[in-house]
């Protein structure tokens, strides 16, 4: 059998190699290494994949979240709600920016924002609310969005784990995940589902005033060659990235697939278990599993991974401790929140292997040892 990895990204590489080599070689030919045609040809084609107006890359996801709140001309102390049950990344800039990280508790079905938390969070100084899209699975978009409106408050979608997610409203619309706020923010870091060969980012926004104000910001606040208006900085995607990006953006739904193929298989093997629940999919959801993670009932998580790395099974935690109890926030109040679900979840949850090259053999493995823990 393959070695099973959290994710398998040699035996990706593999199936497009003579492309993505050919691809870098030619960016050495040519030696346009930063804002090369690539890059242009990439945010051009994840412009029209998400449907969205403007697509600004950048060097990483969370330079993404940072530009994204560095566009909006916040005042120090202004206060931005979001998740503490997230990677850090997400509530890191706000403090960066000397702005007050407000934690909210997540629904524990979805583990992403309760929008009723959100609601009550809200005061005259809110900015910002930044839902996290996480594990793949979509934020209710529709009330989130509809609170903001009311409150005129802006809605930066942290999309890092959901590129080529859907959200589905009431009226039956959909939208891509990233492409229903007022800023959207994705990372391409190679584990993504879009992930590119070393950093990479973006920003996606409808609105032609905010695209240029990011597109200002992540170029050092230059509006023309040498006048820069405001403090910026300097954020950018790399050609080499950006030709790596082009070939596997039209595979992204065919990633997904395979994906969801491995989420279907592990459901149906431990849902009817009641030491885990498996994954909720919401019906407004369309879920990309950029991570597949049980909730434990009743059960020693630690033993449970000690078992399967026992069999050559890894497993991670995802994340051990919510953003709020972190070092880092001491000094912003962070443990002074009160986040019943975050906390319970944070151990509770434990992800398995997911990917685009997991093989039949390897799935048969993992859940025989998942359910010799049982026994
Ligand atoms: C990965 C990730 C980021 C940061 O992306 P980088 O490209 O690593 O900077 C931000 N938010 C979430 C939820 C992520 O998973």
């Amino acid at each position: 059998m393959v070695p099973i990895q959290m994710v398998d990204l040699k035996r990706q590489y593999l199936k497009i190699k003579p492309q993505v080599d050919q691809a870098i070689l030619e960016v050495l030919e040519n030696t346009a290494f930063i804002n090369g045609k690539p890059v242009q040809q990439f945010s051009a084609a994840l412009q029209q994949y998400l449907d969205i107006k403007h697509v600004i890359p950048c060097a990483n996801g969370t330079d993404a979240l940072q530009i994204a709140m560095m566009a909006l001309d916040l005042q120090p102390g202004d206060e931005v709600i979001t998740p503490s049950f997230t990677f850090i990344a997400t509530a890191e800039v706000i403090a960066l920016l000397r702005l007050k990280p407000i934690f909210v508790d997540v629904d524990p079905k979805t583990f992403c924002l309760d929008p009723v938390a959100v609601e009550k969070a809200i005061t005259p100084r809110t900015k910002a609310i930044v839902p996290v899209h996480l594990y793949g699975h979509s934020a209710d978009m529709e009330p989130i969005m509809a609170i903001a409106a009311k409150h005129n408050i802006t809605v930066i979608e942290d999309n890092a784990q959901a590129i080529g997610g859907t959200y589905t409203f009431k009226d039956g619309t959909k939208k891509k995940t990233g492409a229903i706020g007022h800023i959207g923010c994705t990372s391409f870091f190679p584990s993504k589902n879009l992930g590119g060969y070393g950093d990479g980012g973006a920003l996606f926004t409808n609105d032609d005033a905010l695209a240029a104000k990011i597109r200002m910001v992540a170029n050092h606040g230059q509006s023309a060659r040498y006048y820069h208006d405001v403090v910026g900085v300097n954020s950018r995607l790399d050609t080499l990235q950006a030709v790596i990006l082009n070939i596997k953006l039209p595979l992204l739904d065919e990633y997904i697939h395979a994906r969801r193929r491995v989420a279907a298989a592990y459901n149906e093997a431990f849902s009817v278990h009641p030491e885990f629940t498996v994954p909720y999919e919401a019906p407004y959801s369309y879920h990309v599993y950029h991570q597949y993670t049980l909730q434990l009932n009743g059960i020693d998580r630690d033993a449970l991974i000690a078992h399967l790395q026992q069999q050559q099974v890894p497993a991670m935690i995802y994340y051990p401790v919510p953003a709020h109890r972190q070092k880092m926030f001491a000094a912003f109040g962070g443990a002074s929140f009160d986040l019943p679900a975050t906390d319970a979840l944070t151990h509770q949850v434990v992800s398995l292997p997911i990917h685009t090259e997991m093989d039949k053999e390897q799935l048969a493995h993992i859940i025989k040892a998942v359910k010799s823990f049982l026994q």
